[in-house]
């Protein structure tokens, strides 16, 4: 049972996991700590959080567990205004979608990296943001990867994870770089494409025709391009080196492409298409099941 929950940004993740540990009754009170009073008011009022503060160095006070749950851009300012003010013994974590970048900036932000923090990231969201996004289910059943550093402590390790299950997510263990190069491949390219394909047609002449005729597919390709600007420069910029390999890679295999469809080479296209949904299909029936299990 966690005393004083501190969430370090009430925004869609941040405000899910309160819900989400709420609802376990894992939690007996929740300060919620970012910079707007109004975002921070209804969070109260849709009972994510039962108190706040604007002040970080404030919402330290006797704290058990803190969760940094703010863009990745805000994270190291944040770290400089809680160091000196976070109880030594007291877990804390983040949410960050990159991985070395958030324990880079804790520990420049702390002078030290503490033996307490543990880097974590819950592979799920929605494209939506803010606090009245948030959901109490939105971690159950889903992936939550926790990458320590080799100076943390293995019982704040436990901890991190034990707070996780509560929510229903499943925890792994990875490296911050492994973990980075993974989700530059199964999340941050995803994006930037959805981003890049809705930006190229909304900027073409015939956009408001093309948006008309937009069916399931457009949909299901797009939707995480309505994702929080702020948020994906923030993990744009973190990741930037494993994002780049990914898009050179992409870009390799789009040039491939098309040089397919302007040679008319129907026999390959099929092919590949044909290699590329054995892979999706394969990935949908692995997916179904781990949601079983
Ligand atoms: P969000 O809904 O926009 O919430 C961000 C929160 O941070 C808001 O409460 C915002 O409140 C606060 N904030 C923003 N800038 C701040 C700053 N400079 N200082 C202090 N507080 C600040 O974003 P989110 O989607 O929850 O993302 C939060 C973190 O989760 C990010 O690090 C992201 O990489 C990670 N993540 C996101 C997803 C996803 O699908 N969205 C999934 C996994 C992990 P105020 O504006 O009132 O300050």
């Amino acid at each position: 049972m966690i005393q004083r929950l501190v969430i370090f940004g009430v925004g869609l993740i941040g405000g899910s996991l309160a819900l989400a540990l709420r609802e376990a009754g894992a939690v007996a009170e929740v300060i919620g700590c970012s910079r707007s009073p109004e975002n921070l008011e209804e969070a109260v009022r849709l009972g994510v959080i039962d108190r706040w503060t604007t002040d970080p160095a404030a919402a330290c006070v006797e704290a058990d567990v803190g969760v940094l749950a703010v863009p990745l851009g805000a994270m190291r300012g944040l770290a400089e205004a809680i160091a000196g003010h976070w109880p030594e013994a007291a877990l804390l974590t983040d949410v960050g979608s990159s991985k070395q970048a958030v324990i880079d900036a804790v520990r420049a932000g702390f002078g030290t990296l503490p033996r307490h923090f543990v880097a974590g990231h819950p592979i799920a969201g929605t494209e939506k943001s803010g606090v009245g996004a948030a959901f109490p289910s939105l971690f159950e059943d889903r992936l939550v990867i926790l990458t320590p550093a080799d100076e943390t402590s293995p019982l704040a390790t436990e901890r991190a994870a034990q707070l996780w299950q509560a929510t229903g997510a499943r925890v792994e263990f990875m490296t911050p770089a492994h973990h980075d190069h993974i989700l530059a491949a199964t999340s941050h390219l995803p994006h930037v494409l959805a981003f890049a394909l809705v930006e190229s047609l909304a900027r073409s002449g015939a956009s408001d025709e093309i948006f008309h005729y937009a069916a399931g597919g457009f949909r299901d390709f797009t939707r995480i391009a309505s994702s929080d600007p702020v948020v994906w420069r923030d993990i744009c910029l973190a990741n930037r080196e494993a994002i780049l390999t990914m898009l050179d890679q992409f870009q390799r295999d789009l040039d491939g492409l098309r040089a397919v469809i302007a040679a008319g080479d129907g026999a390959t296209l099929e092919s590949r298409f044909g290699f590329a949904k054995a892979a999706r299909d394969r990935f949908s029936e692995q997916m179904q099941v781990q949601l079983d299990q």
